[in-house]
């Protein structure tokens, strides 16, 4: 189904928003969800027309394949409130090509971008007064897609739904994170399922990051699954490193997520002159850094944090220190000017915005 026009989705209003009840200086990420969700539904080869309406619980069976199989996927994406008050969705259509990749290897059924774009664009419209004001947050928006054909039998599920909440968030605290390179467990080989946001890799995720944790320690920095010899990402952040002035981050295999955040980080320290290598780094390079005192940086990126501050990394055993960040870092840099851009105060020259009036 396509949608020239987010205007022609039908909207079922809540007469009880939730809205008084929130307090806008104390968010917790993801515990607060907007009025209203869409909701559109895969059946008989097509998309139906969606709608949007009051969130809340929805029925199903137990036998709903997605439960089964684990043919889930999902997105996350902000909406930023601009200095001048009018709406921000941030690179859309980057998440919509990534959606769709997801989708596709779950062989479940694509969404045409623009019909994905105006069901964002509809319901962030209704949503309006859900996205903050204050400096900081923003509002974030959950797109996801299961099987929900009733079976037992293994199969590719014939039906789904395609659903988006939104809620707001809170600014970052970046607490500088302790991470744990892993020479064990696996998050995603190559040839699997790392570059698709689908609900498995989290769900493996979670045992080894509890055992990192119970070892004190934040996060888990995953490494490739052949050898365990370089590094791929952590959590649900990509990479980067600065060692020797130098912007290093792995370079996108079938086993990382291509984050959009990545991307633009990328972009912007092209522009900003600073010298940028997505390319193989390995844990013995990290180390030797480490020992050399040429790492003066490493961060996550991601949508949630935009950037998350690494204070300790543990290799083998060993926990190598970061310096303490100096003002004018790299990471620092390059999160101000995203944010600038994002709220309107820096041109967008790479047509990131798109702007709800
Ligand atoms: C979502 C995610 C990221 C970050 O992607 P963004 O588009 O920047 O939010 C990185 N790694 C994993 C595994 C993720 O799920």
């Amino acid at each position: 189904m396509r949608f020239m026009n987010p205007a022609s989705i039908p909207v079922t209003r809540t007469n009880q928003s939730r809205l008084a009840e929130i307090d806008f200086n104390r968010l917790e990420f993801g515990k607060n969800i907007s009025d209203h969700m869409l909701l559109c539904a895969w059946r008989n080869g097509k998309w139906h027309m969606p709608e949007i309406v009051p969130y809340g619980p929805i029925s199903f069976t137990p036998a709903m394949l997605a439960l089964h199989y684990g043919q889930a996927v999902f997105e996350g994406m902000k909406a930023f409130r601009m200095k001048e008050g009018s709406i921000n969705l941030f690179r859309p259509y980057k998440h919509a090509e990534r959606f769709n990749q997801s989708l596709k290897r779950m062989a479940m059924p694509v969404l045409d971008e623009d019909f994905f774009v105006n069901c964002l664009h509809a319901l962030v419209d209704v949503d309006r007064a859900w996205v903050p004001r204050e400096e900081g947050s923003s509002l974030y928006i959950r797109p996801v897609a299961f099987a929900t054909e009733e079976r037992l039998g293994l199969k590719v599920s014939e039906e789904y739904l395609f659903a988006i909440l939104t809620g707001p968030v809170g600014p970052y605290f970046n607490k500088p994170i302790r991470v744990k390179v892993e020479d064990h467990y696996v998050r995603a080989a190559e040839g699997g399922t790392g570059y698709a946001k689908c609900a498995g890799n989290y769900g493996g995720a979670f045992y080894p990051t509890q055992l990192a944790r119970e070892a004190g320690y934040d996060q888990v920095l995953w490494t490739d699954a052949r050898e365990h010899k370089f590094i791929d990402e952590s959590g649900a952040m990509n990479v980067m490193f600065v060692i020797n002035g130098k912007l290093i981050t792995p370079q996108l295999t079938t086993a990382i997520l291509d984050g959009v955040t990545r991307d633009s980080i990328l972009t912007l320290a092209r522009e900003e002159g600073i010298s940028v290598e997505e390319r193989k780094i390995s844990v013995e390079e990290l180390a030797e850094a480490f020992k050399h005192g040429t790492i003066t940086e490493a961060f996550g990126v991601g949508t949630a944090a935009v950037v998350a501050p690494i204070a300790v990394v543990s290799v083998h055993g060993r926990d190598y220190t970061l310096p303490p960040l100096q003002t004018g870092s790299v990471q620092e840099r390059l999160k101000s000017k995203l944010h600038a851009i994002r709220l309107g105060y820096e041109p967008d020259r790479h047509g990131w915005n798109y702007i709800i009036k």
